[in-house]
């Protein structure tokens, strides 16, 4: 089979990464959770005291940012912060620097460089129509807030953090608001993207429709 890529958007806690993971191994892919770069970036300036600003300032301590993701370890500047980013309050310094037109041209850069050889999946907010407009496979994955919610409550209780669901909710409902009305690379739904609402599949039904899409779509290129 010829190498492809995947993009993969869609808002928060709607199973992105997990699905990802399932996808990546059916297929022989490399994930790249592209969230977890922009939460490792956003709690790299914020501990920097770099205020969530464009400008010299924030130009500057991009360029001192080396950082580096592979087989979901998350290296800034030497260091594994994989565990410190799944941190509830980083989604919301992830989703406030993510905003930053330099941040997002650094971040999309690198991913571009990475998924260059095709054979990946990236899952994020922009990859359908800014990362890889390119992909051979488009997907929109949505759920409900209240779903999405309930799911990441789930996996942070797991993890053996302390949160309501009230305020799991609260902060999903906030980053989709931020996420979808920011001026640079909002998350919107690709004209290309095929949508999978999986607020009623479980997570084994949403990926074999994910799968089915993909051997359908694979198969229309042939
Ligand atoms: O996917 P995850 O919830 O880990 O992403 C954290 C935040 O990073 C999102 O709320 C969003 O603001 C930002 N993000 C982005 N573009 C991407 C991936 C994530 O703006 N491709």
């Amino acid at each position: 089979m010829k190498a492809f890529n995947v993009a993969l958007d869609g808002p928060s806690g709607a199973g992105k990464s997990s699905i990802a993971d399932v996808i990546a191994s059916r297929y022989g892919l490399t994930h790249l959770d592209t969230g977890a770069m922009y939460r490792a970036i956003g709690l790299t300036l914020h501990n920097q005291d770099i205020p969530a600003k464009s400008g010299k300032t924030l130009d500057q301590a991009l360029a001192g940012i080396d950082l580096q993701i592979k087989d979901g370890v998350v290296i800034v500047n030497g260091q594994d912060v994989s565990d410190q980013i799944r941190q509830p309050y980083v989604s919301a310094l992830a989703s406030k620097y993510s905003a930053l037109p330099s941040v997002r041209r650094k971040l999309v850069v690198l991913q571009q460089h990475i998924a260059a050889d095709k054979g990946y999946i990236l899952d994020g907010r922009d990859i359908c129509d800014v990362v890889l407009p390119d992909a051979e496979v488009k997907l929109y994955l949505d759920a409900d807030p209240e779903a999405r919610a309930q799911r990441r409550l789930l996996q942070d209780q797991a993890k053996g953090i302390d949160v309501s669901y009230e305020d799991v909710l609260k902060g999903i409902l906030e980053r989709d608001e931020a996420d979808r009305n920011r001026k640079t690379d909002p998350l919107r739904i690709s004209d290309a993207a095929v949508i999978v609402d999986s607020s009623h599949l479980s997570f084994d039904q949403t990926v074999e429709t994910v799968c089915k899409i993909i051997n359908q779509t694979l198969l229309k290129e042939a």
